[in-house]
């Protein structure tokens, strides 16, 4: 077993460890030992030098889209939206149909070498390229697998492109879940897309395929206001509990953004415990309001932080979902530390799940998912603060990590992502995202 001495760093994370300056021995996936002091002296180990740079537990988004990454930069022609629906009609649906195979292992890798060295170490995917959904999932994983990150993936079914593409997105989920899985690295959800474009015989039969296989949802909920006026229009109830009768608000589901419900629904999620992942700059950006966040914690709901394909800067999000909550409450305590690290520990509950070790802390036992931050604290620095010191660290000099380890493996050493030509990739993936852009 390979094992890993990480040397005098300064140890942290957000639930109550901290060493001045320390040690961490990694055997195989996980953390083996941590102290103070002295590293041990063990034969045939790697050690890394930690002097001056602050090791904490890598980070989780609970709620990506990959699969945008190539959209920076797209030129947005007749690009005019007035509702959330109008964004998805106009720019993604748009962008998600012209992708190839090619165009999805290319926009994973790049986004995965992103979500690397903002200091991620697991993905929670949600992939839609609906005119190439067999084996999307795989070139994902393919992409994922090279950049060395953990990650679990689905396929958004929908009805919107018709009976054969929701037909092969349901397969894509199944083929993944049992032949895509790898146990500690790989794992699946079942994907939708949201309530609003899937029909009642469209639900029953993902919940036919999902159930035998444990599977849960990863979904949309209520993000903008189409979702509540479709399935008050067509079905007589709101979104949480359509999606309810289908078995969807499960446990192991995640449901991204969750703005627009009502407080009946909130009662239904906090019987139910499906996790809400919250996305706050993407639900800015797309002026769909302001998911009840805190509401949320207070009645038990499992809360997670996710990008939702609006960058990797995971901190940053945790920063955002801070102020979107005190400008939206008016209250500058609405959002505090013990709210932040629910939602954080939430990220490493949904990990733990999916994956099988716990996450998010710095303790024998734990998943060897660590980061080494560039980072010499200018004041000082405890358990007590650890979060302010990451997310002002963030905004003020754009905190960056100088290592990365996943599942115990180093995949970024001083700076520098390993075994992989980032140039080689950059240039595959300009070259794809020209052709995309050109068929829109
Ligand atoms: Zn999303």
């Amino acid at each position: 077993m390979a094992v890993i001495i990480i040397e005098r760093a300064k140890i942290a994370d957000f639930f109550g460890t901290f060493v001045e300056s320390g040690y961490v021995v990694i055997e195989g996936e996980r953390i083996a030992r941590v102290g103070a002091g002295a590293a041990p002296e063990i034969p045939g180990a790697s050690r890394i030098e930690g002097q001056g740079l602050l090791l904490t537990p890598a980070l989780i988004n609970a709620h990506a889209h990959l699969y945008s990454t190539l959209v920076r930069g797209m030129p947005l022609r007749g690009f005019s939206p007035k509702s959330f629906g109008q964004i998805l009609e106009q720019l993604w649906w748009k962008l998600d149909r012209a992708l190839d195979l090619d165009a999805v292992y290319l926009s994973a890798f790049v986004g995965g070498l992103a979500h690397l060295k903002r200091g991620v170490s697991v993905v929670f995917d949600h992939h839609a390229s609906p005119a190439a959904i067999s084996g999307s999932l795989f070139q994902i994983k393919r992409a994922l697998s090279e950049v060395g990150l953990r990650a679990d993936l689905c396929y958004e079914v929908t009805d919107r492109g018709g009976q054969r593409e929701r037909d092969l997105g349901i397969a894509e989920n199944v083929a993944f879940a049992k032949e895509g899985v790898v146990l500690g690295r790989f794992s699946a959800h079942f994907g939708l897309h949201a309530s609003f474009t899937l029909s009642d015989e469209t639900l029953e039969k993902c919940r036919t395929q999902a159930e035998p296989l444990g599977l849960g949802f990863h979904s949309h909920l209520a993000e903008g206001k189409e979702d509540p006026l479709d399935a008050l229009q067509k079905y007589g109830m709101r979104t949480a509990e359509r999606l309810d009768l289908f078995g969807i608000l499960r446990e192991n589901s995640i449901l991204a953004h969750g703005v627009q419900l009502s407080q009946a629904e909130l009662e239904l999620l906090a019987e139910r415990k499906p996790t809400v992942a919250h996305n706050p700059r993407s639900n800015m950006n797309n002026a769909v309001g302001t998911a009840q966040v805190e509401k949320m914690v207070v009645r038990g709901i499992p809360v997670a932080l996710g990008t939702d394909g609006f960058g990797c800067d995971v901190l940053g999000e945790l920063l955002a979902a801070r102020l979107l909550a005190h400008h939206a409450l008016g209250d500058p305590t609405a959002f505090n530390d013990a709210v932040a690290k629910r939602i954080l520990a939430q990220n490493y509950t949904l990990a733990e799940k999916a994956f099988s070790v716990p996450f998010g802390k710095v303790c024998p036992g734990y998943a060897a998912d660590l980061v080494l931050w560039d980072y010499v604290p200018p004041t000082p620095l405890d358990a007590g603060n650890i979060l302010s010191h990451l997310l002002f660290a963030n905004i003020s000099e754009g905190l960056r990590p100088l290592y990365v380890l996943v599942a115990g493996q180093i995949r970024l050493a001083e700076g520098k992502v390993q075994g992989v030509d980032e140039a080689a990739i950059a240039a595959r993936a300009k070259q794809k995202a020209l052709e995309i852009w050109s068929k829109l």
